[in-house]
């Protein structure tokens, strides 16, 4: 009787063998059900054998689930992930296992026709958008990918459209993946004015089952011709795949924080490699990742330098110092007036602050006491309407106290400015002016951010206070002024990609100004005018950043000049995390033959060193050699695992973007 070896989707090595009962015809890639345990669960058949190891204790497959066998390339996939992420490969080929029918609940989705447009409305692309179309169609044969470096409001997006539509028009499928979900709904309708009559369907967390299902089954047939995903989509068989593009490739919503830790760029650069396809990766601040492969020439390159708009300019860029004469509400004397002036005028504004809430903290003036969290190594944040003090790393929430717990002192000071502090006191200065906060706590619902753009649009707001999610993608034609506050706190952090990250995010920010025919200005409250980071923001020299912040990671041979992978580990107490990372430590100096070119550096507890109520920690393991690196990771997370203690949480984070 034969056998499946299946990847059960839970967090263990091993594979699972059962027996195949008769009528089923079950082959590699057919998603099954079988019980584990008491628990019934699916799972993918890896393969098949004529007997097991296990004999007759072995039970056997249930069912089939009712969707489509998996192909081979989506196999390979999903073992690629398990090896190179370091994750049980049950967790991997679950994150390939197509969105489920509801059970015993026949599922008809009734497809919703769409009418073909008449016409194209497809933009006429200009020079440079051109050169970029033909840089990547030079770079498919020669099996390279192309990096889209394009300022912003450079018209990537146009590029892209185009790219697709010759796809489209040879009978290919088309995966567009975008880092956030706000930003689909406007894509999705610029999708449909540029490909009129093309069957396009979008994949991401936010669909309800039904139409996840449907759209996972238009694109896995074939008839969806192109697919519009988040990080997820990356996992959807395409059979006639012709081209991948990856927009905002920088974007670090791309890497998975937990369970499989997988980078969505990188699985994407994967799956062109091994289908043969073109693959674009835009941004306007590049990852150093790919910014030093395109320098490599291991990438094709084209740029957009100038913005699409002809008459768009890009905005001029001023720095002023934090305090100073005249700073009222932490805004200074030349952001109070650029404000007025546009409001003056009858145009928008925008004021960014990376903080959402009332303050950052709370603190006691007479004995310095500050309100922290009990389950976190972090310090509460004051919320108004409702007032409550509330951590932003777990869901802790509690009233403001009306006195301090140490000293009985009433006159505690909230500390620093949220974008709740700022909508207040901007409103207390223009009280004519229509103010909008755009943060988590503004956009929970689902078309929460829609109204904002419709607002932005209608001229129904004239100052916009918010968070970086306002710094993403979106085009407010009428918006002349940027207003950035707080941007110092990234340049204290301990995280070496902080720079690399303020700079996008001040690039993107920066390019909402100015868009159409109106010249744009951005004034950033900055102490240190001279850094770096602001001297290519004001050049709109992100390339020059880009390689001076290239040179001095190579110096201190961290990413990309070097590979990393991050042991994590959390625990209740403090004495097992330490205990757990001085043995894992030790363990990688057992294991590393001299001169294997892998270093690893001793346990530090990470940068929230609590949270939740679990201590934390990790160790560093660090190779200039991915080859050397790899070699040793499933070599030490063995030796880790049979010394682990179920007191420990652990995982191998390869390639990690926060520490
Ligand atoms: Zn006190
Ligand atoms: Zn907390």
């Amino acid at each position: 009787m034969a056998i499946a070896r299946v990847a059960m989707p839970i967090a263990a090595w091993q594979l699972f063998d059962y027996w195949i009962p008769d009528g089923l015809a079950i082959a590699r890639g057919e998603v099954v059900r079988a019980h584990l345990g008491s628990q019934r669960r699916i799972g993918v058949v890896i393969a098949i054998d004529p007997r097991s190891e296990f004999g007759d204790r072995v039970q056997p497959i249930e069912a089939m689930a009712d969707v489509p066998r998996l192909p081979d390339e989506i196999m390979a996939l999903a073992q690629f992930v398990s090896d190179y992420y370091q994750a049980p490969p049950g967790l991997a080929y679950a994150l390939a296992t197509p969105p489920l029918a509801a059970r015993r609940k026949p599922s008809s989705p009734t497809p919703v026709p769409r009418a073909p447009r008449e016409g194209s409305a497809s933009h006429a692309l200009n020079d440079a958008q051109r050169r970029a179309l033909a840089t990547i169609g030079a770079a498919a044969p020669r099996r390279s990918p192309t990096l889209l470096f394009g300022v912003t409001g450079s018209g990537k997006t146009d590029v892209y459209l185009a790219a697709a539509r010759e796809a489209i028009a040879r009978g290919g499928q088309v995966l567009l993946l975008v880092p956030e979900i706000n930003l689909t709904p406007q894509l999705e309708q610029r999708v449909e004015d540029a490909l009129p009559g093309v069957r396009a369907v979008t994949l991401h967390s936010g669909l309800a089952a039904g139409a996840r299902r449907e759209n996972w089954n238009a694109a896995a047939s074939g008839a969806a011709q192109l697919v519009l995903a988040t990080r997820l989509g990356v996992f959807v068989p395409l059979p006639s795949l012709a081209l991948i593009v990856v927009d905002e490739e920088h974007d670090d919503s791309f890497k998975q924080q937990d369970g499989v830790r997988y980078h969505a760029r990188d699985l994407a650069l994967w799956r062109a490699r091994r289908r043969d396809v073109p693959i674009v990766l835009g941004s306007a601040t590049p990852s150093l990742e790919t910014w030093t492969r395109a320098r490599a020439a291991r990438y094709a390159r084209a740029d957009l330098a100038e913005r699409a708009d002809a008459r768009a300019r890009v905005p001029t860029v001023r720095f002023v110092p934090v305090r100073g004469s005249g700073a009222r509400d932490g805004v200074s004397t030349p952001l109070w007036d650029a404000l007025a002036a546009r409001l003056a005028r009858g145009e928008q504004s925008l004021v960014f602050v990376n903080r959402r809430g009332y303050a950052p903290s709370l603190k006691c003036s007479a004995c310095g006491w500050e309100a922290e969290c009990a389950r976190c190594a972090a310090r509460l944040v004051v919320h108004r309407d409702p007032d409550r003090l509330r951590c932003h790393h777990c869901a802790h929430a509690r009233p403001l106290p009306r006195a301090c717990p140490e000293c009985g002192n009433v006159d505690l000071a909230p500390l620093g400015f949220g974008t709740q502090r700022l909508e207040q006191a901007i409103g207390a200065t223009f009280p004519a002016a229509r103010i909008v906060r755009v943060d988590r706590d503004t956009t929970r619902s689902r078309d929460a951010f829609s109204t904002v753009r419709r607002q932005v649009e209608d001229h129904d707001v004239d100052i916009l206070i918010g968070t970086q999610m306002l710094a993403k993608g979106h085009d407010f034609p009428r918006l002349t002024l940027v207003g950035v506050l707080g941007a110092d706190n990234a340049l204290y952090s301990a995280d070496f990609r902080a720079t690399e990250r303020l700079a996008a995010l001040l690039m993107q920010v920066a390019g909402r100004a100015g868009r159409a025919d109106r010249p744009g200005e951005v004034i950033v409250q900055t102490d240190f005018a001279g850094h770096g980071v602001y001297r290519a923001l004001a050049a709109h020299d992100y390339a020059a950043f880009a390689d001076e912040l290239v040179a001095e990671r190579r110096a201190a041979q961290l990413p990309p000049a070097s590979r990393v992978a991050l042991l994590v580990a959390e625990a209740h107490a403090r004495e097992d995390v330490d205990r757990f990372l001085d043995t894992a430590f030790a363990c990688a100096g057992d294991l590393r033959a001299s001169g294997d070119g892998v270093d690893v550096f001793p346990p530090v507890p990470a940068s929230l060193a609590r949270r939740r109520g679990f201590e934390r920690g990790h160790v560093l393991a660090q190779s200039v050699k991915r080859s050397a690196l790899h070699a040793f990771l499933p070599r030490w997370r063995e030796a880790i695992a049979v010394r682990a203690s179920a007191r420990v949480r652990w995982t191998l984070d390869v390639d990690p973007i926060s520490f």
